[in-house]
């Protein structure tokens, strides 16, 4: 089986925008409101001479969309069991939010490699926010837009050096 790289992130901040964007095709819902995301969502990936797995689990199966906790926990169950590089999202305009706090804390713990990701920067200007996750321990951020598709190329290099 091909190596799985897993977004993990809070709701909202673009797991699913990020998905569709890398898997070119609008396969994850995207919703404004937290936590639609209800399956696990897989698609293959070809980069850089390289097979992977892109999955997207997050709000998986979520009926109290207030339970925030419960789905980062479900995230990160599937990171541990079953990722080889986890793309640790969080969003450029929001900053660093107390539950972003806890998913950096928890993934910190899981021994795997991390690629710290910062959504929604849709234009150069948002770029600089990203040092104010630096606080969060994983340097500064890959700053990306779903949205605007900006940063691919970064993206996708930075995972095949962890594949
Ligand atoms: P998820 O809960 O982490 O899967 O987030 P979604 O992919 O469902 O996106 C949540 C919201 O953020 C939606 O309203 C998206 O349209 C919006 N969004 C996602 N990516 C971007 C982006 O790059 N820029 C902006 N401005 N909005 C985005
Ligand atoms: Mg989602």
């Amino acid at each position: 089986s091909l190596p799985i790289v897993a977004i993990v992130g809070r709701p909202n901040v673009g797991k699913s925008s990020l998905f569709n964007w890398l898997a070119g095709r609008r396969i994850s819902i995207v919703d404004p409101t937290a936590g639609v995301t209800r399956d696990r969502i897989a698609t293959t990936l070809y980069a850089g001479d390289r097979y992977f797995d892109l999955v997207d689990t997050g709000g998986m199966g979520i009926q109290d969309v207030d339970n925030l906790t419960a789905d980062v926990e479900r995230q990160i169950r599937v990171a541990i069991e079953e990722a080889a590089v986890v793309l640790f999202l969080v969003d450029v305009r929001d900053g660093v939010v107390p539950l972003d706090q806890e998913v950096a804390e928890r993934l910190r713990k899981i021994g795997k490699p991390i690629i710290f990701v910062a959504n929604k920067s849709d234009d150069p200007k948002f770029d600089v926010s990203g040092a104010d996750f630096y606080r969060l321990g994983y340097g500064p951020p890959l700053c990306v837009s779903a949205e605007q598709k900006r940063g691919k190329e970064e993206l996708l290099t930075e995972v095949l050096a962890r594949l």
